[in-house]
């Protein structure tokens, strides 16, 4: 388990969550700088990770733990890789509290802060994965793809959370409905390219977003431009 001192959120990120990418922010910018400056003091990250062997079967993928992370889409994402990582991160419950209060209090603040949310743990996850490649020097990785997405799902949180011992390590559990406490939290599991294994390009996706389950991107049909 590592702790992270998390020092910055991009913000470059948050705007592009609330849809002003690209664009002109106005009165945003400093709104989202102050969150982010409330975010990074209330977050505590934490993360951890295991690396497997792995066998593509026609089931899913199959740990060489035994355990099986069902459905095609990561079978067909992690296509010619023989080990994974599975990955856990999260802001901890400050965050969550923080989150609620503002939600009472202040709802724009709110919509703000959960972009800044999102963008915070990707950034853990982001600096994570680099810590994790120095394990597999000349490897890389395939992008993040968590529970939930495609047919990969959300029901196997607390087994894959259980194999990382995030319970005891992290405090990152699975409520009975499989959704994960502290809220802003991410689990992921990256396929590990094999030496000489030409890498796809590694666009950022919805694969392991926060935003997920809420995003209006995708009640609309559309992604947020990060993929
Ligand atoms: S879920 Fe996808 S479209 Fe929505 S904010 Fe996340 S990456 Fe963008």
């Amino acid at each position: 388990m590592a702790v992270m001192d998390l020092d910055r959120v991009p913000i470059d990120e948050v705007l592009r969550y609330l849809g002003a990418g690209g664009k002109d922010p106005g009165p945003l910018l400093p709104l989202a700088e102050d969150c982010a400056r409330e975010l990074l003091a209330a977050a505590r990250p934490r993360w951890t990770w295991r690396g497997f062997g792995c066998e593509i079967a026609p089931e899913g993928v199959r740990l060489d733990c035994g355990f099986l992370l069902p459905g095609k889409d990561l079978a067909d994402h992690l296509s010619g890789c023989r080990e994974a990582v599975l990955l856990a991160a999260t802001l901890s419950p400050g965050v969550d509290a923080l989150l609620r209060r503002t939600q009472l209090s202040d709802l724009s603040r709110s919509l703000v802060l959960e972009s800044c949310a999102a963008a915070a743990i990707e950034e853990v996850c982001d600096r994570a994965e680099a810590a994790i490649g120095e394990r597999y020097p000349g490897r890389g990785f395939t992008s993040r793809f968590s529970p939930g997405y495609g047919d990969l799902p959300v029901t196997i949180q607390g087994e894959f959370l259980a194999l990382l011992d995030a319970p005891r390590k992290l405090g990152l559990c699975a409520t009975a409905s499989s959704i994960l406490t502290p809220r802003k939290s991410v689990t992921a599991v990256l396929g590990v390219r094999e030496p000489g294994a030409k890498a796809a390009p590694k666009a950022k996706s919805c694969g392991s977003c926060s935003l997920r389950g809420s995003c209006a991107y995708r009640r609309r049909g559309i992604t947020c431009g990060r993929e």
